[in-house]
């Protein structure tokens, strides 16, 4: 095995500019690294070995010439398959999708490239991204790293286990209500879901979206920054894309948190939390405090109300957005069919699995006759009231401190019920209110990780990162002091 690929991201930046060694050379030991992981792990749905190849010789040859393209050119990555990549198949771990081959890039993969970052393939998730553990794929489940009888948490379930696996430095994956903060603290990794609006979501198949984002999943959070900056900002293609007011997400890492406040929300400690999850919280605040910040209990009343909340809206949404896939404009179609109506019918019948058309007929549900008031309605005015709550919260408080998941991860095929279960709220709320929230992860010794999530105002990631970062340091530490 190449040792290359146990380097940080930090570290291929600084030895691919002193060219210590070539993107292609990194780009190769990926590549074997996947092949040697793939059997068991199931991270990668499709690969495009010569592709990346090729984009890493015109990266070496960049360099060569004096004119790398950024700090970044030469790094390779992997995307979550609802990203789509022009030429590469776009299935969205549905069935309904084979066969369909992206026309075009989404605007972080062309940001990307326009950086240089070489795209090794693209990685598995729960049907269009509904889902908690990765386990309602079509093209079956993906494993722990950590532990292969356990799940990796979802939907970015490929994308958390490829950066856990070392089988690429970061990844992008997709966080509609938790799919990339959870699967990091379930891997052991960084995983962040920007502000909403902040990564344009131009190219990435809709499931909600008036709660998508574009997340990254790495193994720092100042590797994150590096990731965000590079992606960041608005785009013409993406009408509720705005430009993101700070030039540099690096910058205030290595700032202090001296009199930084920071709330601890009341509603999320306590019940229902396990042992590890609650010494994270304990550590996480008692390090803080240490660190100069003033840590203060708040409360957020309704927060209780945040998965219904948030079910009630990705279902209605989920239900009018995947009405495009109906056997006629993309990918599969049921055969021999009398009808348009037939045809229609059965390709969605066939081609969706029992998780999408759970949603597809409960948004439905929410969205007909007098549901419409009474369980939509409801929802929305109850999401003005989480919003409202928030943003008093985060009027006296620099940043919100909660664990990620009550738990770590847990058995594969044993924990179906973690789908609309109060274990959401936890990450549902960043996303209701469209702020930022970052998952860190807590290890100790022997046990599986799990995640302690910080989430700001929004355009707040430069914070996010920061204290993020003093924070795993002060981690290490302690853990290497042990
Ligand atoms: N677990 C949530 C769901 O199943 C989160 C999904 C997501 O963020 N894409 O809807």
């Amino acid at each position: 095995m190449n040792e290359l690929i146990f380097r940080s991201l930090d570290e291929h930046k600084r030895a691919l500019t002193a060219r210590e060694y070539s993107s292609e050379e990194l780009t190769r030991a990926y590549l074997e690294r996947i092949e040697e992981k793939e059997p068991s792990i199931n991270s990668f749905v499709s690969l495009c070995q010569d592709r990346a190849i090729d984009a890493a010789k015109e990266s070496d040859e960049r360099r060569r010439n004096g004119a790398p393209l950024s700090a970044l050119d030469g790094i390779p990555y992997a995307a979550k398959d609802n990203i789509a990549v022009a030429g590469l198949p776009l299935r969205c771990g549905s069935r309904i999708l084979e066969g369909y081959i992206s026309p075009f890039d989404a605007t972080v993969i062309s940001r990307l490239k326009s950086s240089g970052c070489v795209l090794l393939g693209k990685t598995n998730l729960d049907e269009f991204a509904m889902g908690t553990d990765t386990e309602t794929s079509a093209n079956g489940r993906t494993k722990n790293p950590l532990d292969e009888n356990r799940v990796t948490g979802g939907s970015s379930g490929g994308s958390a286990a490829a950066v856990a696996a070392y089988e690429a430095p970061f990844t992008l994956g997709s966080d509609t209500g938790g799919s990339v903060r959870q699967p990091a603290a379930f891997c052991g990794i960084v995983g962040l879901r920007p502000t909403y609006s902040a990564l344009s979501r131009y190219g990435l198949v809709g499931f909600s979206p008036s709660l998508d984002t574009i997340g990254i999943l790495s193994r720092s959070a100042s590797e994150c920054a590096d990731i965000m900056n590079a992606t960041v900002g608005a785009d013409s293609r993406d009408a509720t894309s705005r430009p993101f007011p700070a030039s540099d997400l690096r910058a205030l890492i290595g700032k202090d948190v001296r009199g930084m406040r920071i709330g601890v929300v009341r509603e999320a400690i306590g019940e229902g939390l396990s042992e590890e999850v609650l010494e994270a919280m304990q550590v996480a605040t008692d390090t803080l405090r240490s660190l100069g910040a003033k840590m203060t209990e708040i409360s957020l009343p309704h927060l209780h109300a945040a998965y219904a909340v948030y079910y009630a809206f990705s279902s209605a949404e989920a239900a009018s957005n995947l009405s495009r896939f109906d056997g006629v404009r993309y990918g599969y179609r049921a055969e021999s069919c009398g009808s348009i109506e037939e045809l229609y019918e059965r390709s969605r019948a066939e081609g969706f699995g029992d998780e999408v058309k759970r949603r597809v007929l409960f948004g439905n549900f929410a969205l007909s006759g007098e549901n419409r008031e009474k369980i939509y309605g409801r929802a929305v005015a109850m999401r003005k009231q989480i919003i409202a709550e928030l943003s008093s919260v985060l009027s006296r408080c620099d940043l919100l401190l909660l664990p990620t998941a009550s738990t770590h991860a847990y058995r594969a095929g044993v924990k179906k019920s973690a789908l609309y279960c109060k274990d959401d709220l936890l990450c549902t709320l960043a996303a209701l209110a469209g702020l930022p929230a970052l998952s860190l992860p807590y290890h100790r010794d022997g046990k599986l990780p799990v995640g302690i999530q910080l989430m700001g105002p929004a355009f707040s990631e430069d914070r996010l990162f920061s204290v993020a970062h003093l924070l795993e340091s002060a981690l290490d530490r302690r853990e290497s002091a042990k």
